[in-house]
């Protein structure tokens, strides 16, 4: 019998960081792994940024416990980011900087949460949602997106879960794991739908915001009335190539940000002040980085979706934003190899990393069982070597 709380025993682990840890475990084994299972930047963070860091170090004034929502000046510059890129009204005392936008997410469930309530989350989602949701004691209920609309829920499928019970609705948009941009016509009328309910708030999570190929990032909470209705989750993880140095933020109305304030207050304090520093200098300097990243994104997606439509049987659209393809496999179920027969999109991400040795993601990580994932952010000889070791791979099922 596990000695484990309840609580922790029914949370799912994340299936994002078990692949990692597979391929991981194949490369320490002296394998070939390519790895397109990370939602993680190849990139290194731009010099200046990195300068930015040094510089806070050697100022030797961000040692000590910064307050707990981030430093007052980060939180001006988060500010002005926000209405100037995004039309978004959040002033300083709107804004909590966290140890991630993971950490973000969380205190926001924990923040607005109680037994029971009842979180709309658009399918597919991001994997930890839905665990957030469940630790903070709230219950998941999703809205469906297909292949076919693109993997967006739409307006009246919204409608239709709203219940009684129902405190908010989040999505990404840059979406992960689909790349699924939200127009301003469909956050709209999302918008519309919210503003018929009192006490609903969105979620949006925008830390795909630069990897947009539609050239039109729309925050809902810029939207009239949505204001106070949305938490917008932001952070430099992605657009900056900065994963490693945790830095996420909020802005939300005021009385969510002082819960998440509380909240973040117990568990964390403050994150890194060096790492706040480094979220400084990004937040105020030239985008200029940010878009040739996006910019190489673009080109391989072309490659890879050249490639991925040349497979027999993989069935995909074209992602307007993020990183990633999440192709419809559900042709190869039911196949065999040898003896062992693939059932599910789980079973298909095990037989490519035996046989191809590239590791993707189940799609049943993400609410999408007849889905894998595959991250782009690779170097396009990786991803082209990695797609013809799938395609040969998924020719052996037979
Ligand atoms: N939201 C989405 C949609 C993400 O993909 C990720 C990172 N994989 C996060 C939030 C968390 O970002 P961070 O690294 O800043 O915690």
């Amino acid at each position: 019998m596990s000695r484990l709380s309840n609580r922790i025993e029914s949370l799912a682990e994340s299936a994002t960081i078990a692949m990692a840890a597979k391929a991981r475990e194949f490369k320490q084994k002296g394998i070939d792994v390519i790895s397109l299972s990370l939602g993680e930047p190849d990139f290194k963070t731009p010099k200046h940024i990195q300068e930015g860091a040094k510089q806070a170090i050697d100022e030797g004034k961000y040692f000590a416990y910064p307050p707990v929502n981030g430093y007052l000046d980060l939180r001006q510059a988060i500010s002005e980011k926000f209405e100037k890129e995004n039309g978004l009204k959040y002033g300083p005392n709107q804004i909590v900087v966290s140890n991630g936008a993971k950490q973000s997410i969380a205190n926001v469930m924990f923040a607005l949460l109680n037994p029971g309530d009842e979180v709309i989350v658009f399918s597919p989602f991001w994997v930890s949602y839905t665990a957030m949701i469940q630790l903070a004691e709230g219950k998941p209920v999703f809205v469906e997106g297909t292949i076919e609309n693109d993997f967006k829920a739409t307006a009246a499928q919204l409608k239709a879960a709203i219940t009684s019970k129902t405190k908010a609705i989040i999505f990404s948009s840059p979406c992960n794991p689909t790349g699924s941009v939200f127009t301003k016509e469909e956050l709209s009328a999302i918008a519309d739908v919210v503003l018929e309910h009192d006490d609903l708030y969105v979620i949006a999570d925008e830390i795909y915001e630069h990897i947009n190929y539609t050239g039109a990032h729309c925050s809902i909470g810029a939207l009239p009335g949505m204001n106070d209705r949305t938490i917008t989750v932001n952070g430099v993880a992605k657009g900056f190539a900065m994963t490693g140095w945790r830095v996420g933020y909020i802005g939300a109305p005021e009385w969510i940000a002082k819960g998440a304030n509380k909240m973040q207050g117990q568990v964390t304090s403050a994150n890194c002040g060096i790492a706040q520093r480094a979220t400084y200098t990004a937040l105020t300097s030239d985008l200029g980085p940010t878009r040739e990243m996006a910019a190489a994104y673009l080109k391989r997606r072309a490659v890879v979706h050249g490639l991925l439509s040349a497979i027999p049987g993989v069935k995909t659209n074209m992602p307007e934003g993020a990183f990633y393809f999440f192709p419809d496999v559900s042709y190869y179920f039911g196949k065999k190899f040898e003896d062992q027969v693939i059932e599910n999109a789980t079973d298909l991400c095990m037989y490519l990393l035996e046989n191809a040795h590239v590791s993707l993601v189940t799609g049943a990580a993400f609410g999408a069982p007849k889905c894998v994932r595959l991250s782009y952010a690779a170097s396009e000889e990786d991803l082209t070597e990695a797609i013809s070791r799938i395609k040969k791979a998924l020719s052996n099922l037979k």
